[in-house]
Formats: C-alpha cells, structure tokens, sequence
C-alpha cells in the first residue's frame, strides 16, 4: 500500500465527551472510564457548539460528523438538550454502551438524524434483550443503527448469540464483531480460531430505505467518506482491520485536516491516537474556551496499530518509504518530496 485518502468533502470531530461510564469492562483502558472528568458545564457547552461550527464552516451539514464517545455519554444529564442543539448544525453520531432504560432513549432528543448511532455490545455486562430492544426504538428516530459486538473469546457464545439473532431477523439493523485491542492492562491473546471467527462473522449491513430518509428528513441526505486505497474506492476499511493490515508505522500522517479530537478536558488534538501527546506537542486549542485553532504539520506515525477507524480512514495516509517496518536515515528529505507530491 502506498497511500490512503479521502475521495470527498467529509470533516469529522471525535469528542470524547467524559470518562465517566457506569460500566467496568476488564479491557477499558483505565483512563476511559476512571471518572475523572464528567461534562462541561453550560458556558463551555455554548463555546464547544461555536467551535464545532468554525470547524465545520466549510462543508456543509451532509458531509458533517460529530462523533460523541466516551466513557459513557448518555450519563451526561443534558445530554439530550445538547443533542437537540448540536445537531441542528451538523450530525451528530453516538456510540454507547445502550445501557439507560427504554423510556430513556423513546425520550431522547435530536433535531437532524444521528449519522450514525452505534451501540457497542459489552459481552461482561450488557444483555442481549436489551440491546435489541434500545436498538429498535432508536431505529424509529435514526436511518443507521450499528452493533459492535466486542468480541471476547470467554463470552464467545453470548457474541455470537447476539450477532446470529440481529442477522436472521428482518431488523434494519447492522451488526459487525469488533476485535478488542490490546491496552497496557489488557490483551486479547486471540488464537487463530477467534481471527477466523471475527473475519467470517460478516458486517451485516442495513438502514432505512431511500424514501423513508426522504420522507421523514426531506433536508438531508447523509454522505459519507468515500476512501481512496491506491486508486480503489471503498466506504469503509473493514478489510484492513481485519487483516491486521492497519500498521501505517513510518507512514506520513496529516493530522489535523479532515478530523480532529477533542478529549474530555477540551483539548483538540489532530487524531484520536494520541501521536501528537507523544511527539510532546502541544494541544491545538481548547474546544471549551477558543474558537478555532491552526491546522498543524503531518507526522510520521510512531505506531504499528492504528485503533481508531475514522483515524484509518479519514486522516490522508503516505507510504514515504514504502518499507513501513523500516526506521527512516533522512526522514525530513522523505517528508518534503511526499509533502510536495
Ligand atoms: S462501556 Fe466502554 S467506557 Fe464503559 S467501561 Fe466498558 S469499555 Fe469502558
Ligand atoms: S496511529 Fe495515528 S499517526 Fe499513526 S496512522 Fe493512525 S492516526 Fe496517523
């Protein structure tokens, strides 16, 4: 592979809005859910609204993503007001555990549809139900709804469980194993058997109808990224993950363009890895207090994973030395020919 990037118009920002979860899985990395940042308060939710539009001001709202994660997001108690307000500018996309009540989510507010609204399928902890159910009255407010079912060998009944009675049912619903990664308190140690049963456990993919989305949002019409993988288009990289394929170390990486990452404190960095923490630079901005921020340089990936699939897929990716496994001897020479290329 030589170079991976976005074929449209497409601006994303990842807000990892809290680390407060009401869940424990075994493999969250700590800092995901130890509690120690809950929301903004009301005059940075206000600011955090005005950057998001700057950031947006050049797309318009089709071509939008504001992808809210956590933590749990749904323990936020204004979460639905912000939701209503936040997504009359852009569209909003939701990942959560799905654990609030019923009458919680048939209450939720949103003024344009969720780009997407995953909710991710914690084997230890969630019920299968459950899931089903809070995914069929979201359905109602929300052409894509997707179930990531974090793949866990020791629950592997209960996962495939899930996976087999949302594929054999005519739900609209989307359904897709997920690898869980590697953290420093946890590892997955998959054998060959869980590879083959997450690559052959197939995406199943579904949404509402073309005219439904018409009907219901006749202002609408959701794009998505569109990915150039040398010279082919795809809508998704779900193929490089599964194959392990997703190893860009000492490839080019433009941070900071198409998608940017706002943490639970506020600062905006310009991927979710945290390559920018690591190259010990400082934060963009903070989305809580500035307005805007300077689009950084690109960097050469340290990493021989990169986890988050909107970083994978929407951040432009070059292959400068073609030998990813290879340390560079003249790494700025590289940097400038790819820069002008
Ligand atoms: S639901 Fe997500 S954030 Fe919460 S403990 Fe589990 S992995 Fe962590
Ligand atoms: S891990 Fe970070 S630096 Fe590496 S390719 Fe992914 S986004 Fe870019």
């Amino acid at each position: 592979m030589k170079r991976i990037q976005l074929v449209n118009q497409y601006k994303k920002i990842i807000w990892e809005c809290t680390t407060t979860c009401n869940y424990s899985c075994t493999y969250c990395p700590p800092q995901n859910s130890d509690g120690k940042y809950r929301w903004p308060n009301e005059e940075q939710t206000a600011n955090l609204i005005d950057f998001s539009k700057n950031f947006y001001s050049n797309v318009d709202i089709n071509s939008t993503d504001f992808d809210v994660m956590g933590g749990e997001p749904t323990m936020w108690p204004a979460f639905s007001e912000f939701c209503e307000e936040m997504s009359k500018h852009c569209l909003v996309g939701l990942s959560t555990n799905g654990s609030r009540t019923e009458r919680y989510w048939k209450k939720l507010k949103i003024t344009n549809p969720f780009r997407y609204f995953v909710i991710s399928f914690h084997p230890e902890t969630a019920d299968i139900d459950h899931v089903i159910n809070v995914a069929k009255i979201m359905y109602e407010k929300t052409p894509a709804i997707t179930i990531f079912v974090l793949y866990l060998p020791s629950y592997k009944q209960k996962c495939l469980e899930l996976y087999n009675r949302v594929k054999n049912s005519d739900l609209r619903i989307s359904i897709k194993l997920k690898p869980i990664y590697s953290t420093l308190r946890f590892k997955p140690n998959y054998t060959s058997e869980d590879w083959k049963v997450i690559q052959e456990t197939e995406r199943v993919g579904r949404r509402w109808p073309d005219e439904d989305m018409e009907r219901v949002f006749p202002d609408v019409t959701i794009k998505n990224p569109a990915i150039d993988l040398d010279g082919m288009v795809y809508e998704n990289l779900d193929h490089l993950e599964n194959n392990q394929q997703n190893n860009f170390k000492n490839w080019l990486c433009h941070i900071g363009t198409d998608l940017i990452y706002i943490g639970p404190d506020g600062n905006v960095r310009g991927s979710a890895c945290g390559v920018s923490k690591y190259l010990k630079r400082k934060p963009l901005a903070n989305a809580y207090k500035d307005k805007t921020f300077i689009k950084p340089k690109a960097v050469i990936c340290p990493y021989s994973e990169c986890h988050c699939p909107a970083d994978a897929e929407i951040l432009k990716k070059v292959n400068i030395f073609n030998q990813p496994q290879r340390v560079a001897h003249d790494p700025d020479k590289h940097i400038k020919n790819a820069l002008a290329s």
